[in-house]
C-alpha cells in the first residue's frame, strides 16, 4: 500500500498530497524537490535492482519454469519503476540544479533502452511486441529436411564455424535468416511506438535517446564514430583483401577476386568475427610454439587455480583480493544435476561487495583469457561501489567491456612466463599467427559493430522507411564490411532481425566503443608501466603504477562524463583508434606484403 503511493508518482495522487508534490497542478517544482526526488528514486531503484539481480542469479544457476517466471516478475518491476521515475523527472526540466542532481536525473532518463508511451494501450502493445520479437528469435530454428531435422542457432552456428562446404554454408545462412521474416511487421510498429515513448521524454526519437548517453550532442557522437572508423579503415581493408584472396583460393569463383566477400563464408552467422576460419588463412610457419591449454594441463591446473590466476593478476596491480563470499557464492563449474546458463558473466548482486562469477570453467586457454576478462568487470564493480547508486556503472557502456578486454590484452607470453606456466617466451617473429588470429576477431568486428546502430539510428529517425529495411541493411554492410548476401534477398526478408540485438532491442554501439577503447587503455597503461616491447608483447602484470592509474579511473564509475574518465587513464579526452594500428603494426606490414599486386577494397 505504501509502495503504491511512492512508486507510481502520478499527478492524480499529487493532488491529494499537495505539500509533497507541488510540481503538479500549477505549482512550480524546486531544485530542493528535484534533489530529494532523485535521492529517493535511486535508493528505491537500488532495492528493486538488488531483488531482480538475486532472482536473475537463481534463474541463471537453476533454470526452471518457476525461476524464470519469478525473475521476469522482478525484472519487470524494476523496469516499470525506472520508467515511472524517468517520466516523473521530466517535471524538473528547465530547473537549474546542482551538478550531481542534474547528472543523476539525466542518467535516470537515459538508463532506459526503451520508453513505453504514456497511453496504457500503446504501452502494453510495445511491451508485448518487444517480448514477442525476442521470443521469435529465441525459438528460431531451421529445419532443412522437415520437422524432424530442426536445428537451433547453437547447432547452426557450429556448422557456420566448422563446415567448409560452400553450398551447405549458404543453405544454413539462408535457413537461419528466414526466422526474421515474420518480425518485419512487428518491428515497424515497435519503431513508431518506441519513438513515441522517447519523444514523451523529450528526445527526437529512440535513436537520439540512445546516442544521448555519451556526454556529447547526439550528432557529434555519430561524427566521432566516423572519425574513429577512418582511423582503422586501412587496416581493415588490408585484412579484408588478404582474407578474400585466401578464400578465393579455397572456394574459387564463389569468392570474387575483387568484389565483396559472401557473408556466409566467414565462419560466423553474421560475419561479425572471422576467427573460425583461421585455419583457412593461417600463415606458414606462424605457430607460436606453445598452447596455453597444454601448458595448463601440464601444471595440472584445476578450476580454482584458473580463477586464482585471474585474481592474482589484479592483486599484482595493487588491488585487494576478492572477498570470501566470491568464492562461496559464485558458480564455477557446470553442475551435473541441473540446467544453468553457462555463458560467462560477472555479477555484483548487491552493488557493493557481493561479487560473483558465473561460468562453467574448463581448463583451456580460452577460459583462462575469459576469466581475466570477467574479473575485470568484478574489479570495476568493486572500485566504484562507494559512489551513489546512480553512478555505480562504467563511464560509458563501452568502458565495462573494454576493461575486461584490456586485462586480457596483458595475457602475453611474457606474463605466462612470469606466472610459471611457460618456460620461455617465443621470439617476436612468431607473432604474425597470434596477431592475425586476434585481428580476425577484433578488426573484423569493427565495421560490424558500427553498422548495426548506423542502420537502427536511420530507421528510428525515419531516414530509412520500412519498405527499404532490407535493401539499406545490405547497402551499409557492403559499404563498411565489404560483404554481400546470397543472391535474391528482397523486402520479403528482414535480415537485421536475424541478429539478437536487433530482435531484442539491445543497443550495440558499446561493442564498437569497447573494441576501440581497450587498445587505447592498453597502450596508455603499457606506457605507464614503462614497456618498451612491441605493444602486443606488453603486459602490465605486476606494475603498481599502472594499477593505480587503472584504479583511479575505475573508481570514478559513472560520476563524471566519460571524457574525464578517459583522461584519467589515457591522458586524452578523445577516443583514439591509432592504438589499434600500433598494436597490430607488425601484422599490418605483413598483410600489405601479402597483398602486393592484389586488389584491395571492393
Ligand atoms: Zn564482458
Amino acid at each position: 500500500m505504501q509502495n503504491r503511493l511512492i512508486v507510481p508518482w502520478t499527478c492524480a495522487l499529487a493532488l491529494l498530497l499537495v505539500s509533497l508534490f507541488e510540481g503538479c497542478a500549477g505549482h512550480r517544482a524546486t531544485p530542493e524537490e528535484a534533489k530529494a526526488f532523485i535521492n529517493e528514486a535511486e535508493q528505491k531503484l537500488l532495492e528493486l535492482d538488488n531483488d531482480a539481480q538475486r532472482a536473475d542469479w537463481i534463474k541463471d544457476t537453476y533454470i526452471t519454469d518457476d525461476t524464470e517466471a519469478v525473475a521476469a516478475i522482478m525484472d519487470e518491476r524494476a523496469i516499470n519503476a525506472t520508467v515511472g521515475y524517468a517520466k516523473q523527472a521530466t517535471r524538473f526540466d528547465g530547473l537549474t540544479l546542482d551538478a550531481v542532481t542534474a547528472r543523476k536525473i539525466k542518467l535516470l532518463k537515459l538508463s532506459l533502452t526503451i520508453a513505453t508511451p504514456n497511453d496504457p494501450k500503446e504501452s502494453e502493445e510495445l511491451t508485448r511486441i518487444t517480448a514477442g520479437m525476442e521470443g521469435t528469435y529465441g525459438k528460431g530454428k531451421y529445419c532443412p529436411g522437415g520437422p524432424q531435422s530442426c536445428k537451433d542457432l547453437e547447432e547452426l552456428s557450429k556448422i557456420m564455424a566448422e563446415s567448409r562446404d560452400a553450398k551447405q554454408l549458404q543453405e544454413t545462412w539462408t535457413g537461419w535468416h528466414a526466422i526474421a521474416r515474420p518480425m518485419r511487421k512487428d518491428f515497424t510498429r515497435y519503431v513508431s511506438l518506441a519513438n513515441k515513448g522517447a519523444q514523451e521524454l523529450g528526445f527526437k526519437d529512440n535513436g537520439a535517446m540512445w546516442r544521448s548517453k555519451y556526454d556529447m550532442a547526439p550528432d557529434d557522437f555519430a561524427k566521432e564514430l566516423d572519425r574513429l572508423w577512418e582511423q582503422v579503415k586501412p587496416l581493415y581493408l588490408s585484412l579484408h583483401a588478404y582474407v578474400r584472396s585466401r578464400l578465393h583460393q579455397k572456394y574459387g569463383d564463389a569468392v570474387p577476386a575483387s568484389g565483396p566477400i559472401p557473408a556466409y563464408l566467414l565462419g560466423n552467422m553474421w560475419a561479425q568475427e572471422w576467427d573460425n576460419i583461421y585455419p583457412l588463412v593461417e600463415p606458414a610457419s606462424a605457430d607460436p610454439g606453445y598452447d596455453v591449454t597444454a601448458l595448463l594441463k601440464r601444471k595440472k591446473t584445476d578450476w580454482k587455480q584458473m580463477v586464482k590466476y585471474g585474481e592474482g593478476f589484479f592483486v599484482s596491480l595493487g588491488f585487494d583480493p576478492l572477498p570470501q563470499t566470491f568464492w562461496e557464492r559464485s558458480l564455477f563449474l557446470k553442475p551435473a544435476d541441473r540446467e544453468v546458463v553457462c555463458h560467462a558473466s560477472a555479477w555484483d548482486v548487491d552493488a557493493v561487495t557481493d561479487l560473483r562469477l558465473k561460468m562453467c570453467v574448463q581448463v583451456t586457454g580460452e577460459d583462462f583469457l575469459t576469466i581475466h576478462h570477467e574479473l575485470g568487470h568484478n574489479f570495476y564493480q568493486r572500485a566504484y561501489d562507494q559512489q551513489p547508486p546512480m553512478f555505480r556503472d562504467s563511464a560509458n557502456d563501452g568502458f565495462h567491456e573494454a576493461i575486461g578486454d584490456t586485462i586480457a590484452l596483458s595475457v602475453t607470453p611474457e606474463y605466462l612466463v612470469k606466472i610459471g606456466l611457460l618456460d620461455k617466451a617465443p621470439d617476436t617473429s612468431k607473432d604474425i599467427g597470434l596477431l592475425l588470429h586476434k585481428a580476425l576477431e577484433k578488426i573484423a568486428f569493427l565495421p560490424f559493430g558500427l553498422v548495426i546502430d548506423q542502420w537502427r539510428w536511420k530507421v528510428f529517425s525515419g531516414e530509412i522507411p520500412p519498405e527499404k529495411y532490407n535493401e539499406t541493411w545490405w547497402q551499409l554492410r557492403l559499404k563498411y564490411q565489404g560483404i554481400a548476401p546470397p543472391a535474391g534477398r528482397s523486402e520479403e526478408d528482414f535480415d537485421p532481425g536475424a541478429k539478437y540485438h536487433v530482435a531484442a532491442n539491445v543497443p550495440y554501439m558499446r561493442y564498437f566503443l569497447a573494441d576501440i577503447l581497450q587498445f587505447q587503455f592498453h597502450r596508455a597503461l603499457a606506457q605507464t608501466a614503462g614497456c618498451t616491447s612491441p605493444l602486443n608483447r606488453c603486459s602490465i602484470y605486476g606494475n603498481k603504477e599502472a594499477g593505480a592509474k587503472l584504479n583511479g579511473m575505475l573508481q570514478m564509475g559513472l560520476s563524471q562524463p566519460w571524457q574525464d574518465a578517459l583522461e584519467e587513464i589515457a591522458g586524452a579526452r578523445q577516443m583514439d583508434a591509432s592504438a589499434i594500428r600500433d598494436y597490430f603494426a607488425p601484422l599490418e606490414k605483413w598483410l600489405d606484403e601479402q597483398n602486393q599486386g592484389k586488389p584491395v577494397g571492393w
